[in-house]
């Protein structure tokens, strides 16, 4: 069972800062103007071995201190339901404030654990105000800084101690833990030119391709989700093998796998190994819906598999990351988190693509690996009413208007989606040309968060209306 954490507190002392800290990633914007509005948010979280989900409620922190009990709005006191644990953060350079006590008066009734953290305690004269911090009667300060990442080992502690050591850091997990629910970052507002795939025709087979560095283990997991089949359905029965492709079947879903045996023996040219690898993982990766990554686990993340990413997203296909040979891992957990820290990083165009653990030798993962393919490939399929994307935008137009330029409001009026597979959107708005990169990134990231387009490229392109 995970849990969730709320960042509670007055407007201003950091909560986004922290948040995007633990979420890794911009997602709340930061934004100097206290109180400037923003949409509760919620997301996986990572303070080094602990997961968890994490409220963001800057911008519902508004206090009405003419009212006696000074209630926040219902937004705050809804993620203080939800919540099983209150980051209840202060501004140490500021030290407490009468807004501070309202809002500490609020998280303590709510009976939930609270951990008192001090934020920018690196600046100058941080001190005192953290002393003062004992004053809200919510225990020991814990120094922060979310902007510059200090004292998050404190946090974690904080938070062992808070929860214990069972509930903070988990159940124990099966060691070969699903990345079901990996945090990934990124998107792709790029080439909305890109080749059109062909539609959806669910009588068709899904068609997967397996792609990866010489060695990673294609053949292996080839063989082992092919051969799986092949004994549930007889020795004879449903697998034939053209020059590309193989058919065959899963858990009642008709497959068409991308044959990458070629590949191996052109792969024995050593000089020309990394390009002939590329190439012909782009041949598997126009074939594809969905597209396998195998990475070694043992040595992930080489310069060719991260080209392989970008191809992947590139060319508009699904994404599912397979970390291999997972049996040689002699440390899973902490790989595990190692891994996920650095999909994290690298691959920021596909935020929330799942990456599995598995075994094509032992055969352990590969159902959770079929499942990732399948949700993906659900998710890259996606269709989304104009009405609901209108419904969306109004509430995020509301709460964060895009911004001004050179003194002119930009407008946006409308929002479709002109395209599946994957899911690419059309925006109409006023002045395109100076339409800011940042603002469509806010509005990509929120399309992806409310609507659960996790882990596929999504493309976003402006229409100029007046
Ligand atoms: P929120 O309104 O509580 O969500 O606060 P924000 O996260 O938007 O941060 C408000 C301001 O404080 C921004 O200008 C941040 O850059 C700044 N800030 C956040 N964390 C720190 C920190 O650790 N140290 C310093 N010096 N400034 C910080
Ligand atoms: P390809 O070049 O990507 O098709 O890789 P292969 O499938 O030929 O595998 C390369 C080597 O890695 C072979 O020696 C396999 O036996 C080995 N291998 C593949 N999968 C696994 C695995 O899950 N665990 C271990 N320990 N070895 C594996």
């Amino acid at each position: 069972m995970s849990y969730t954490v709320a960042i509670v507190g007055r407007p201003n002392v950091g909560k986004s800062t922290l948040f995007n800290r633990l979420v890794g990633k911009r997602l709340a914007l930061v934004d100097d103007t206290p109180g400037v509005t923003r949409d509760r948010r919620r997301h996986e979280a990572k303070l080094y071995d602990l997961y968890f989900d994490v409220i963001d409620t800057a911008g519902l922190e508004v206090a009405d201190r003419s009212s006696l009990a000074g209630r926040m709005t219902a937004g705050t006191e809804k993620a203080l339901e939800e919540a099983d644990l209150i980051f209840f953060v202060i501004d140490s350079k500021a030290g407490v404030t009468p807004d501070d006590r309202t809002f500490a008066d609020v998280a303590r009734r709510s009976g939930k654990p609270v951990i008192l953290v001090a934020n920018k305690a690196e600046a100058r004269g941080a001190e005192g105000g953290m002393l003062e911090g004992w004053e809200l009667g919510l225990g020991e300060p814990v120094p922060i800084s979310a902007e510059h990442g200090l004292g998050l080992p404190d946090l974690r502690d904080a938070v062992i101690a808070a929860l214990g050591e069972e509930r903070a850091l988990g159940e124990d997990e099966e060691e070969l833990d699903p990345l079901d629910d990996a945090p990934l970052i990124g998107e792709d507002i790029a080439d909305p030119d890109a080749e059109e795939i062909p539609a959806y025709d669910p009588t068709k087979p899904m068609r997967i391709a397996v792609i990866g560095r010489p060695n990673a283990g294609k053949s292996t997991l080839i063989n082992a989700l092919i051969g799986e089949e092949r004994l549930l359905t007889g020795p004879e029965a449903g697998i034939t093998r053209d020059s590309i492709s193989v058919e065959w079947e899963y858990a009642g879903r008709k497959l068409k796998m991308f044959d990458t045996a070629g590949m191996r023996r052109k792969a024995k040219v050593q000089e020309k190994l990394e390009v002939l690898s590329v190439q012909d993982g782009l041949r598997a990766i126009r074939f594809a819906e969905v597209v396998i990554i195998v990475l070694d686990a043992t040595i992930p993340f080489e310069k060719q598999d991260l080209q392989l990413a970008d191809l992947i997203v590139r060319e508009g296909r699904a994404p599912v990351i397979a970390f291999n040979k997972w049996d040689l891992i002699e440390t899973p957990q902490q790989t595990l988190a190692e891994l996920r820290e650095k999909t994290e990083r690298l691959l920021p165009q596909v935020r929330g693509i799942q990456a599995v653990p598995v075994s094509a030798e032992t055969g352990r993962g590969l159902d959770k690996l079929m499942q990732a393919v399948m949700a993906t490939h659900e998710t890259w399929n996606i269709r989304i009413s104009t009405g609901r994307l209108n419904r969306w935008l109004e509430g995020v137009l509301a709460h964060h208007p895009p911004p001004a330029i050179a003194g002119r409001r930009l407008k946006i009026k409308y929002i479709t989606q002109a395209k599946t597979r994957p899911p690419g959107f059309v925006l109409s708005v006023t002045r395109s040309d100076a339409f800011p990169q940042s603002y469509l990134r806010y509005l990509i990231n929120g399309l992806r968060e409310t609507f659960s387009i996790r882990g596929v490229p999504v493309r976003m392109v402006l229409r100029e209306t007046d």
